[in-house]
């Protein structure tokens, strides 16, 4: 579903050049959970936003479907950003809006009408178990709810492919294994595609099905995550 194809990001500064994702190749499979783990600075959260282009790629290619998301014209390519959802470690929720608008605001943003949004908005909130949370402002949530109001709001215009960036690594144990367990549930009821990209181990093992490794901006190592972790 998703190939990746010598995938490279360099960054150039004043002080400094570097290659933080480089020359990766990698196909992800339609209803996989695909983790990405690695210490600070392996390029994970670079790899991730290449492939929705929140980052410029230096080159390389992304294909979804049948579109190399790399060559896609600005209108092209936010139409098919509509579907690739996104969760974020610090949520990035818009703190003077309720939870209910902060999730109805994507579809806002794709034209959806009043009636229909409100219906939508609705099925989300439950599907994230935020049921009577709907006029809660975030700063009244805690950690979890917050993050739930974030898994809503990627889900509204109803991706094929979620992007998890280190969407658990701001949550107490217990929480990242409810949240954890809402994405199984989600990939398994929607069929959806996951990338997650974590520096935690457990969260891997928990829920991934494939895990790649990155160091340096490479993948060292690859393969179902019984075997990477049980043959080093
Ligand atoms: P990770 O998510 O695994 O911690 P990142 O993708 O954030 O890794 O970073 C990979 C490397 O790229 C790091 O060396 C980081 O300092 C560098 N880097 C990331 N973003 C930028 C940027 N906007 N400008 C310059 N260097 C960057
Ligand atoms: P981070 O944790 O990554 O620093 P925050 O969670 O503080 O980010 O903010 C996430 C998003 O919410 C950002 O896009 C920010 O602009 C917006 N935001 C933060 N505080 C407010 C506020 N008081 N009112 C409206 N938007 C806010």
């Amino acid at each position: 579903m998703i190939s990746i194809k010598g995938l490279r990001k360099q960054y150039v500064t004043k002080e400094r050049q570097i290659i933080a994702v480089d020359d990766l190749d990698l196909d992800i499979k339609e209803g996989e959970i695909f983790g990405v783990i690695g210490y600070s600075g392996a390029g994970k959260s670079t790899f991730i936003r290449l492939i929705n282009r929140l980052e410029e790629p230096s080159g390389g290619s992304v294909t979804i479907g049948d579109k190399d998301i790399t060559r896609l014209k600005k209108n092209d390519l936010r139409i098919a950003r509509q579907d690739i959802g996104m969760v974020f470690q610090h949520f990035n929720l818009l703190w003077s809006r309720t939870v209910a608008e902060n999730i109805a605001f994507p579809l806002e943003i794709a034209g959806m009408s009043k009636t229909d949004r409100k219906q939508r908005v609705q099925e989300l909130i439950d599907l994230v178990g935020l049921t009577g949370r709907e006029d809660a402002y975030p700063s009244e949530l805690s950690g979890g709810q917050k993050q739930r109001v974030g898994i809503a709001r990627s889900l509204a215009n109803k991706p094929k492919l979620l992007l998890c960036d280190e969407a658990t690594s701001a949550l107490d144990p217990e929480t990242t294994t409810s949240i954890l367990d809402l994405l199984v549930d989600i990939n398994e009821k929607m069929g959806l595609t996951i990338i997650l990209i974590t520096h935690e181990m457990q969260v891997i093992r928990k829920i991934c099905h494939r895990v790649a490794v990155m160091e340096e901006g490479k993948v060292v190592e690859m393969g179902d995550v019984l075997d990477v972790f049980l043959h080093p």
